[in-house]
């Protein structure tokens, strides 16, 4: 670790006067942080820099990073700084027209993985943001193919170019449109994280999601439910006989999706913890011999 004795223009010197100011500015790990858009800034492995303390910071470098710092002394979300996310095994472009990946969405991942279903399978990504969800599916199933749909353009757009990146374009396709409104198909694996925070819980949260993520991806209605309503009504038609669906949720949300999952035929199998101990993925799925209904 350096200190801020390092001589003025070097890399530990720029490193330690950051992290002052992002401690300043209550961000959790700021000396991470720092490291990690001072790399980005130098256009070096992050990690190489705490070897590199007493090497030279260039100008055109130091500007970038004084201007990254900025922003995120402003409470910016430091992937949108960044500009990327890593989710499951992906390297992920991120932008404000959806939210970050977060790595308690990986439970619905582990999830739809431990479901039993073909590794060749057909997936419908409701909501899919940057593709997360999906793109990380099709990375573990080789043979699988699937379609992902987002209310905003710019956001399919980026999980578009988000399966070129990863290499998996091949396999799946991306559009605009309102949930599965335009889905005539039938899949063997549905998922979902759709926006489930209370409308009157959106002013409290950190100004990192409140203010520059988009609300639209997050507010969830009076009870956080309302995308819920919808897509579960719709699960009976989208779903294969035998196929599963997987929605992240939001705290405390298990019983009350599980209760609307069951109005519509559905076999919930039960639910996943995230990191934090909290059930975030409810696992369900449609009957062979075909009670749930359509509507
Ligand atoms: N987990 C997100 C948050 O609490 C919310 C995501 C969502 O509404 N789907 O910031």
């Amino acid at each position: 670790m350096s200190d801020c004795s390092d001589p003025a223009g070097t890399v530990g010197a720029f490193l330690c006067r950051a992290g002052q100011h992002l401690r300043a500015a209550a961000i959790e790990n700021p000396r991470l942080e720092a490291r990690l858009m001072l790399g980005a800034a130098m256009g070096r492995e992050p990690s190489s820099l705490l070897g590199a303390t007493r090497a030279p910071v260039p100008p055109v470098a130091a500007s970038r990073f004084a201007s990254m710092l900025r922003r995120r002394q402003a409470r910016e979300p430091l992937a949108l700084i960044l500009g990327r996310q890593g989710f499951w095994t992906l390297d992920l472009a991120v932008s404000p027209a959806t939210l970050v990946p977060r790595a308690d969405s990986e439970v619905v991942v582990e999830a739809a993985l431990a479901s039993n279903l073909p590794p060749s399978g057909a997936v419908l990504d409701l909501g899919t943001g940057t593709g997360c969800l999906l793109l990380a599916i099709l990375s573990e199933w080789p043979g699988g193919f699937g379609i992902g749909v987002d209310l905003s353009p710019e956001a399919a757009a980026l999980a578009c170019s988000n399966a070129r990146r990863n290499g998996l374009e091949k396999r799946c396709a991306f559009f605009a449109g309102h949930w599965a409104d335009a889905i005539r198909s039938s899949f063997d694996l549905v998922l979902s994280n759709p926006p489930y925070i209370e409308s009157a819980a959106i002013p409290s949260l950190m100004p990192e999601v409140r203010v520059h993520e988009p609300a639209r991806a997050l507010d969830g209605g009076p009870d956080g439910l309302d995308a819920y309503r919808l897509i579960v009504r719709a699960l009976p038609r989208l779903l294969k006989a035998g196929g599963s669906a997987v929605l992240e949720l939001g705290l405390g949300q298990a019983p009350a999706v599980t209760g609307l999952a069951e109005a519509a035929g559905l076999a919930v199998q039960g639910s996943h913890a995230d990191l934090g101990g909290v059930s975030r993925a409810l696992v369900m799925k449609k009957p062979f011999g075909g009670s749930a209904s359509g509507r």
